[in-house]
């Protein structure tokens, strides 16, 4: 089992290292390579993502990822800013289903904007198809309209498209999935209004005839933003376009309050995958241990269970972090009155000893 270490940059080292205190308290045999990825990466190589961290993340099983990014490379041209080495690798690894659950702990649920009836034992599954749409679709750019409302002015476009293969891979992804979990599977188009997220739901509704235990149905985008907020527990596999995904990601992970706790997981079709806490850098907390290292934690504990076949040490992991957490340990942005407040290290520790 190989894994590539790429913690990046502001929290990601520390982070990430906590993450391998807990991986190496499993016991199980891991082959653990680290390579610079991101600003530091650009600092010492003057790339990103240099041809040797690219290499030996192509070459490894899984790659644990910290976060990229500081506000001092925001100047630099374009291809050469630390968030390129996401795209790239996602580019070159072919990640196309990614992976978000929202889940809201039962001692974390006064840390939700909504009532904590309604979120209470939250448990999603976000699918969302990450290498395609209008995102990736050509062409693209800036020119004189011809035509239009406005003919001559300057105008800017883009194109939404999705073939068959790449409809019929994320939703076979996503039945998979389901039938894991509590067998439902939620499209979410806009096809009322899209020609391609007609042909979308169209694909998803064949390819769910091939999971006739797994019940499908399909919502309008529009919708499904408000649903989440209004009834969020009535969904429990959600699958949807790299548009539709990114912006229902975010709105769902902000159900559970905090953003230091949600993992995420990009995959392949060969089952390698890259796994990162859903959250950035944060440089305004980096260096000082108060940043909370349980979303990388617990993408660690996905890594396991998705490209490592590891499910007991996943759920190993995932029970410690449950029992860190009824302890009343909490890093900082988690912290609640009656809680014990702990740094970085010391949950790291602390998530080693439940597993012990
Ligand atoms: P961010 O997620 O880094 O931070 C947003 C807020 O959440 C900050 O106040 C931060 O302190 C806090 N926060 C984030 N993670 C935390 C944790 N584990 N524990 C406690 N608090 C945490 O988003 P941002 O500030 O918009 O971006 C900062 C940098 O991160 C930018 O350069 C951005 O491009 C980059 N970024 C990288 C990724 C990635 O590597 N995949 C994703 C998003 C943003």
């Amino acid at each position: 089992m190989k894994i590539a270490v790429l913690a990046g940059d502001g929290i990601g080292p520390e982070i990430v290292a906590e993450a391998v205190k807990v991986l190496n308290a499993l016991d199980l045999d891991f082959d653990m390579e680290s390579a610079l990825v991101g600003g530091a990466a650009y600092a010492a190589t003057g790339h990103p993502l240099p041809e040797a961290t690219l290499k030996l993340a192509m070459e490894s099983d899984a790659v644990l990822f910290g976060a990229v990014g500081d506000w001092k490379y925001d100047t630099l041209d374009r291809p050469l800013r630390p968030e390129q080495a996401i795209l790239g690798l996602r580019k070159h690894m072919g990640l196309f289903a990614n992976f978000r659950p929202a889940i809201c702990y039962k001692e974390l649920t006064h840390a939700s904007s909504l009532k904590p009836e309604l979120v209470a034992g939250l448990d999603i599954l976000i699918i969302r198809e990450l290498t395609g749409d209008i995102y990736f679709g050509q062409p693209r750019g800036r020119r004189i309209a011809t035509d239009g409302h406005f003919p001559g002015a300057e105008e800017a476009f883009d194109t939404m498209r999705y073939s068959r293969p790449e409809i019929e891979r994320i939703a076979h992804v996503a039945f998979q999935a389901a039938q894991k979990r509590s067998k439902r599977v939620t499209s979410v188009d806009k096809a009322n209004v899209l020609e391609t997220f007609q042909f979308w739901k169209d694909v998803v509704t064949e390819v769910g005839k091939e999971y006739p235990d797994v019940q499908l149905d399909h919502m309008y985008v529009d919708n499904a933003a408000m649903q989440l907020v209004k009834e969020p527990k009535r969904f429990d596999v959600v699958v949807t376009g790299n548009m539709f995904g990114d912006i229902l990601s975010d709105e769902a992970s902000m159900l559970t309050g905090s953003i230091g706790m949600l993992p995420s997981a990009s995959l392949n079709s060969k089952g390698q995958g890259l796994y990162e806490p859903s959250h950035g850098s944060a440089p305004d907390i980096a260096g000082k241990n108060v940043a909370n290292p349980l979303a990388t934690i617990l993408s660690a504990a996905m890594m396991l269970r998705f490209s490592l076949n590891q499910e007991a040490a996943a759920q190993r992991i995932e029970a410690a972090v449950q029992a860190v957490l009824a302890q009343g340990l909490r890093t900082p942005d988690i912290w609640s009155e009656g809680t014990t407040r702990v740094g970085t290290a010391e949950m790291g520790d602390a998530v080693v000893n439940a597993l012990r």
